[in-house]
């Protein structure tokens, strides 16, 4: 019987900071499980690599300027270049109710430091091309784009040296109890650790029984990338319109990555399948957003998942209902920006709870059968 202290369930941002966490407190005999042929294939690698700290919640936030330090200043070997790009972030709200609300949380420091109150026409200095309006807007200047490749490659490069084990093509397909062990179902047959942890992103809480108290809802978020067009700088800042009308956007590969912030409640399966009718709602928001750059042409787009616990916040740390069971889950729209503290926060928890200690037999209870 093959035997592991920590078996981790998916090859996402969670699953791979986590894995790196544990390697880095000296727990190795973790073993991360991935379906895809490779890591990262959803949420980690489709979304918009926007990192903002400003989050109006208060378990975010600290997670957010946590995971900043960490981006500023990797370990040694996680990475030979920077990995955000500190071309800042602009926050912005329409006058009236949004920007009120907005004022007042990006004021509270629990939810957000380092933004300067700017004039919407600083914002228009930096994107000529955007419409007039009556705003507000607040610029965060030393956050920008991430590397997601570089980072989620950073994670499990550290952690491999140190002796995890990675499965690709190995979809878990039934998480079980057997004398007293946790188990999982693989291809490769069964695997068992002295704890689990699940980090599947989109197919959250999908292994286990229909009756557990575990409810995550799926949103899919489209994201269309134009083509190279010379009116867009390749380095101006990122502007996130907040409130009723929300869209983003910012420089991609010559042209400009945009978002009608769109969040339509989906099952894993259509979680990444293309809504034309979304793909509409971007030209027309652009259009809208930015006059200025008439006949932009759509060179890319795609969908991807962001998942929410049901409380807000991120579901991390130890099961409450199954004993030897954790998360790393419903980290929504914020995954990259948290995902270093993420991994420290849901490793210290494996650790308290039996990582690194002698195997221990603690009975799980209620027994799991997926
Ligand atoms: C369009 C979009 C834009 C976004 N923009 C940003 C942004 O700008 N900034 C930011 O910080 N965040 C952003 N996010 C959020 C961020 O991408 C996610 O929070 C993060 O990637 C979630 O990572 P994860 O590891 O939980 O999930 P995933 O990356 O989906 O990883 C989960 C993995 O688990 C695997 N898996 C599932 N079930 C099993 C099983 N049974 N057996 C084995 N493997 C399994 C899956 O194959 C998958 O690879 C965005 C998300 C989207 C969709």
């Amino acid at each position: 019987m093959e035997q592991r202290q920590v078996i981790i369930v998916g090859g996402g941002i969670a699953g791979a900071a986590t894995a790196w966490a544990l390697a880095e407190a000296g727990c190795t005999a973790v073993t991360l499980v991935e379906a895809d042929a490779q890591p990262g294939t959803h949420a980690t690698g489709r979304n918009a690599a926007i990192q903002r700290t400003a989050i109006p919640h208060a378990q975010l936030h600290p997670l957010a300027r946590e995971s900043a330090a960490f981006y500023r200043h990797p370990p040694a070997g996680f990475c030979s270049h920077p990995l955000v790009e500190p071309v800042g972030v602009y926050l912005t709200a329409p006058q009236g109710a949004d920007a009120d609300h907005t004022q007042q949380w990006i004021e509270n420091p629990a939810f957000a430091e380092g933004g300067q109150e700017v004039s919407w026409d600083q914002v228009q200095k930096a994107h000529p091309y955007l419409a007039p309006r009556e705003a507000k807007a607040w610029f965060f200047p030393e956050e920008g784009i991430f590397d997601v490749h570089a980072i989620l490659h950073g994670f499990l490069h550290l952690a491999q040296l140190a002796g995890v084990d990675f499965r690709w093509r190995c979809p878990v397909t039934l998480l079980c109890q057997e004398q007293e062990v946790l188990g999982v179902q693989t291809p490769d047959g069964p695997l068992y650790a002295q704890q689990v942890l699940l980090a599947e992103g989109g197919w959250a809480g999908r292994l286990l029984p229909p009756t557990n108290p575990h409810r995550f809802d799926v949103r899919r978020r489209h994201l269309v990338v134009s083509g190279a067009d010379s009116r867009i700088h390749p380095h101006s800042p990122v502007v996130w319109n907040l409130g009723a009308d929300e869209f983003y956007f910012r420089p991609e590969s010559g042209g400009m990555l945009m978002s009608a912030c769109d969040h339509h409640p989906v099952s894993p399966q259509q979680g990444e399948v293309l809504d034309r009718e979304i793909l509409g709602l971007v030209a027309e928001k652009a259009l809208r957003w930015l006059p200025g750059l008439d006949n932009l042409t759509a060179a890319h787009a795609w969908a991807g998942m962001r998942t929410f616990p049901q409380q807000p916040g991120f579901h991390l740390g130890a099961d409450p209902h199954y004993a030897h069971l954790y998360w790393a889950a419903g980290l929504g729209g914020h995954g990259i920006t948290c995902a270093p503290a993420v991994g420290r926060v849901v490793a210290l928890q494996l650790l308290e709870g039996g990582c690194g200690l002698p195997f221990n037999r603690r009975s799980a209870a209620p027994l799991l059968r997926g």
